[in-house]
């Protein structure tokens, strides 16, 4: 039975920040309440869809969120679209304070022609795909053909190159989507070519991401030893900076091993920008891709930044698949930066505006309060110091009806919502995990939102 004065709180996004933001005000705030929504049946955000399946490891995080999910001071309430089944207003209505935790779900563009031919495709949608996503069941990418073209030297473009170039063997054993294995068993891809726009000196990877691209048991990792001579100007900007100085060994070590003659081919390429994606005799499908030679240029904050040579090159690719970061998007209700993407705030505490008034009893953590990047335990702070922000301020009072828990479920069961609650979580993590078990594997996703659903109700 929860105080008759308790701190009600929302927190809208069941990913790592939402657990993160949860564990801190309870900690902070025994007494508080929370009513923990996601729009999907399970919980867990990116670590569950985002995170690559073989990296089982760092899915283990899960763990402390499973905890959470058992403290009977949290409810959780997936399949429950705020901004749709329920309103931001309606979370004003019923809690004192709303942390939205919903991240950015959408991908960055490159802004060229042919990036909407059939082939071509962002990378956060193929590994929401490859991770059982429900609502990239359908993605069908287009796996038949010889070479891929992955943009972006991030951890992300690392994940699919990745997937991409590991047998069917390799990725058995990871709680990759069904879909994804079939068709990954059956593609044709045997070359993927890795390019950056900046240098290798600039690249975003973490070290360990790197290293593991030379570790995979069918694909040789092509890297041409002069393409990592780099400028004094970028000696001097990473002399700061260990992760990449590691990575830049890392590569050349790396650039250093002999081909065994594999299969597969990864090709790390930089300073190379893709201008235009051309279509193959088809006309619809990709068949082709234009790249421009760059050179780096300071900065007007003195950093080296891309330009280009106007030298080009063609490269014959059938996949292109752009991981050039993600992008926050606007919940109805609440404000938005469209600039930058994500909510203006302060410290976690919405603002009207970038600069602008707070507004009473709304907070943001994760990529949607300061953009999509750092790793999961990025997040840890990030929730700490946005709850640490939402306990200083003074909180909105809400009429003591609306304080009722029942309140929310009953307003969900009008409105036609079938909210899964932790018990349902733990029957749909039963029934992945059991089939997992028989199938040698971690688990065997439950890929639509209707299999989730059923399993949800047991
Ligand atoms: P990211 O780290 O920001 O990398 C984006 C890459 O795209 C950069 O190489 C960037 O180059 C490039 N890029 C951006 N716009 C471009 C354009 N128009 N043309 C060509 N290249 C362009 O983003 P991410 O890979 O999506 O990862 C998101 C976050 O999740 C990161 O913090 C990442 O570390 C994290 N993550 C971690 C793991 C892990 O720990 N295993 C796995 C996945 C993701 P510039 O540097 O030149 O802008």
């Amino acid at each position: 039975m929860e105080p008759a004065n308790a701190l009600r709180v929302a927190v809208v996004g069941a990913g790592p920040s939402g657990f993160y933001a949860a564990e801190s005000l309870l900690k902070q705030r025994p007494d508080a309440v929370i009513d923990l929504f996601d729009r999907l049946p399970a919980p867990f955000g990116l670590v569950r869809y985002g995170v690559a399946p073989d990296h089982q490891k760092i899915k283990s995080v899960t763990k402390v969120y499973d905890r959470l999910l058992a403290d009977p001071r949290l409810r959780f309430r997936g399949n429950v679209e705020v901004g749709h089944d329920l309103t931001a207003d309606d979370l004003r209505r019923h809690y004192h304070a709303t942390v939205f935790t919903y991240g950015a779900a959408l991908d960055r563009r490159l802004g060229i022609p042919g990036e909407d031919l059939d082939g071509s495709m962002s990378a956060t949608d193929f590994v929401a795909w490859y991770n059982g996503h429900p609502d990239f069941a359908d993605l069908d990418p287009r796996l038949d053909g010889h070479t891929a073209l992955v943009v972006g030297v991030g951890n992300v473009a690392v994940d699919v190159t990745r997937v991409l170039a590991k047998t069917p063997a390799e990725l058995a054993t990871s709680d990759i989507a069904d879909q994804a294995l079939t068709a990954l068993a059956e593609s044709g891809v045997r070359d993927v070519v890795v390019v950056g726009r900046r240098g290798p000196a600039e690249a975003k990877w973490s070290t360990k991401e790197l290293r593991d691209l030379g570790e995979l048991e069918d694909a040789d990792l092509v890297i041409d030893p002069a393409d990592l001579a780099i400028s004094d100007e970028s000696r001097a900007a990473i002399a700061d900076d260990p992760v990449a100085r590691r990575n830049l060994e890392v590569l050349e070590e790396l650039a250093a091993r002999p081909l065994r003659g594999l299969d597969r081919r990864i090709h790390l390429r930089f300073l190379l920008s893709p201008v235009a994606i051309e279509a193959d005799a088809s006309g619809t499908r990709v068949g082709a891709v234009v790249l421009e030679r760059n050179r780096l240029e300071a900065r007007a904050d003195g950093s080296l930044g891309a330009r280009g040579t106007g030298v080009t090159e063609r490269l014959d690719a059938q996949l292109v698949f752009r991981s050039v970061g993600y992008r926050g998007q606007a919940m109805p209700g609440l404000p938005f930066d469209e600039r930058w993407s994500v909510v203006p705030n302060d410290r976690g505490r919405v603002l009207t505006a970038r600069d602008g008034e707070p507004v009473p009893g709304w907070y943001v953590a994760g990529w949607i309060k300061r953009g999509p990047t750092g790793v999961i335990g990025t997040n840890k702070a990030c929730a700490v110091e946005t709850v640490t922000t939402l306990l200083s301020d003074e909180l909105p009072a809400i009429d003591p009806a609306a304080a009722d828990p029942a309140a929310v479920d009953a307003l969900l069961t009008e409105r036609g919502v079938q909210a899964v609650d932790a018990e349902g979580w733990r029957r749909i993590d039963a029934a992945e995990t059991t089939a997992g078990a028989a199938a040698g594997r971690p688990r065997v996703k439950l890929c639509t939102r209707e299999a989730l659903l059923t399993a949800s109700r047991g």
